[in-house]
């Protein structure tokens, strides 16, 4: 039937999209990123007029209220919760392996994540379950730079490299090899793995509340010249609660925007 066409195309494209680490096409400029802790991207909000000392690359710990996203987080280095990964921005080891654990809630089976990640869905699975009845299921996870090449490898054989790099991630910018980053559809499972997921009462308290949790849809509807994907309402990133509450605060719709970091709508190349 035409829906099962469509699920297996998605299908397709989820494996290698953003759930897929990239070999290393690492562009020369990668370095000087990935060794910058959080200097360099500047807010588009503008560097909030906080008046004090100069341009002191230090880690403030004073959250700014409104203005400036302040992402005095580590972007750069693999381990860290709020590393960004995306088409511009490969992770540095290319090869990356974070520490896993099982998905505690519900699941296709298999399924790993990091314990912070873990520890977040089972709040955010809870929160919706009271909410609406229905919890979160998880049915991709982390997936490893092999596995991501394997993938990758088979789309460019199939559609060719053009078409593969719309749907699919290198080895090495997908952020399923963080084990920060799940696919997610209500335990009801309706519109699993389809952008419809977006409009049901699971996509949308997702949406709406994610942020509470530590998690953010990472790829938001219409927004694929900044971040390299199209909308992808089950792709949830996990980058930590006090910085998805300033992402929310701050009203950005990315993580691209709220790091004041460059788009990413393809490898560069
Ligand atoms: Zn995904």
């Amino acid at each position: 039937m035409i829906l099962g066409g469509v699920i297996t195309a998605v299908v397709a494209a989820l494996a290698v999209t953003g759930c897929a680490p990239a070999v290393s096409p690492v562009p020369s400029t990668s370095a000087a990123a990935s060794e910058t802790p959080v200097a360099s991207p500047t807010p588009s909000a503008g560097p909030a007029p906080v008046a004090t000392s100069t341009p002191t690359p230090t880690p403030t710990p004073t959250p700014t209220p409104t203005a400036a996203p302040a992402p005095a987080a580590d972007v750069a280095s693999a381990a860290s919760l709020q590393v960004l990964v995306n088409k511009r921005t490969p992770l540095q080891p290319a090869d990356y392996q974070p520490q896993l654990v099982s998905v505690s809630i519900a699941q296709d089976g298999d399924e790993l994540v990091r314990p912070e990640a873990d520890a977040a869905l089972e709040q955010l699975s809870a929160a919706m379950l009271a909410d609406i009845g229905e919890g979160v299921h998880v049915f991709s996870s982390y997936r490893s730079h092999a596995r991501q090449s394997s993938l990758y490898d088979g789309y460019v054989a199939q559609h060719g490299q053009a078409v593969a790099d719309t749907t699919s991630a290198r080895p090495g910018h997908s952020e399923h090899q963080t084990g920060l980053a799940v696919d997610v559809v209500g335990t009801g499972g309706a519109c699993r793995l389809d952008v419809c997921f977006g409009s049901t009462p699971a996509g949308r308290w997702i949406a709406e509340h994610a942020w509470e949790h530590g998690f953010i849809v990472r790829y938001p509807d219409g927004l694929q010249g900044i971040t390299g994907y199209h909308y992808e309402p089950w792709h949830l990133r996990f980058i930590g609660a006090e910085t998805s509450a300033a992402m929310h605060a701050q009203g950005a719709a990315t993580y691209e925007e709220y790091l004041g970091a460059g788009a990413a709508p393809d490898y560069g190349q």
